[in-house]
């Protein structure tokens, strides 16, 4: 070991120690946040400053290990935070929803659905949970009936919760959040089919054209300013933009928009989301890479 990395390891022992450094990671572990039921927010930082990953989708596997992959071998940059739900014994469940109980009930929730100001869109969205097909694991769904409006208030509050912790993350100098997700072939794709013209701008199918690697319509990225979506689209991405027109559905992106937070999603296609395979990862690490591309140095 050389001096500088001898000094680098003492000085992970000597923080706080609530700061857990993981072995040879180039991470530390925080503590996590609690947002009651089992549901915590899990947070890893790098060693250096840069955008704030967020995983809402605890089955999302290659999301988790491309983030990991990033750092391990690109550029250790920013916090990764996953929501993830916890069954009393402490087994991680894994799931694509979130729930909390009330009255007795599991309520289920997409945890990309309860960022709206407005109650009523988070209410419907649990309406509409039970119609919900699953995509990757088990998509749990329980009509939450009577309870509808006790349970929207408390997806709304632990959505307050989990915006008001990505914005403690934020670099200061270049903020920016990075979602990271994972989608099956042709479930949701870059295309008017998904993202309707009156609310978003798509690139016209680069992939169609590139002879570049995994340019299908699956692997996309939807950004929430311009100058991203230009340049994404200029590296062949499939990029989608969305338009200040886009209908608040309690999504982060409207959320993001709506504070005027830089925002990238990442969506890649995966065969088995929760049982990565390295091509996939890889993939998605690929992504990373051209999504904080411009990230400046200033906050590195
Ligand atoms: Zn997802």
């Amino acid at each position: 070991m050389d001096r500088r990395a001898f000094l680098a390891q003492l000085g992970g022992l000597l923080l706080v120690s609530r700061r857990v450094s993981a072995q040879n990671a180039p991470w530390q572990e925080l503590e996590p946040v609690a947002l009651g039921d089992g549901l915590k927010l899990r947070i890893r930082q790098a060693q250096n400053p840069g955008p704030v990953f967020f995983i809402p989708h605890n089955d999302e596997n290659v999301a988790v290990r491309s983030v990991e992959q990033f750092w391990r071998t690109v550029q250790p940059m920013g916090t990764l935070i996953e929501l993830q739900q916890f069954e009393p014994s402490g087994r991680n469940l894994e799931l694509r929803y979130v729930y909390q109980t009330l009255q007795g009930t599991r309520i289920y929730a997409d945890p990309n659905r309860i960022y709206s100001a407005n109650l009523r869109i988070t209410e419907k969205k649990l309406e509409l949970g039970s119609s919900e097909t699953k995509r990757c694991g088990v998509a749990f769904t329980t009509n939450p009936g009577d309870l509808g409006k006790q349970a929207a208030r408390r997806f709304q509050t632990i959505g307050e919760k989990i915006t008001a912790i990505l914005r403690q993350y934020l670099s200061i100098t270049d903020p920016l959040i990075v979602a990271m997700h994972n989608n099956t072939n042709d479930a949701l794709q870059a295309s008017p089919a998904y993202f309707s013209e009156r609310q978003f701008e798509l690139s016209d199918r680069p992939s169609a054209k590139s002879r570049l690697q995994n340019r299908d319509l699956d692997n996309f990225f939807l950004a929430t300013q311009r100058e991203d979506y230009a340049r994404l689209r200029k590296l062949e991405w499939n990029s989608i933009l969305q338009l200040p027109t886009a209908i608040d559905d309690g999504s982060l992106s409207i959320w993001a928009a709506k504070q005027q937070i830089r925002y990238i999603n990442i969506e890649a296609e995966h065969v088995l989301c929760a049982q990565p395979l390295p091509r996939q990862v890889g993939l998605q690490v690929q992504m990373i890479a051209a999504a904080v591309q411009n990230i400046s140095d200033a906050s590195r």
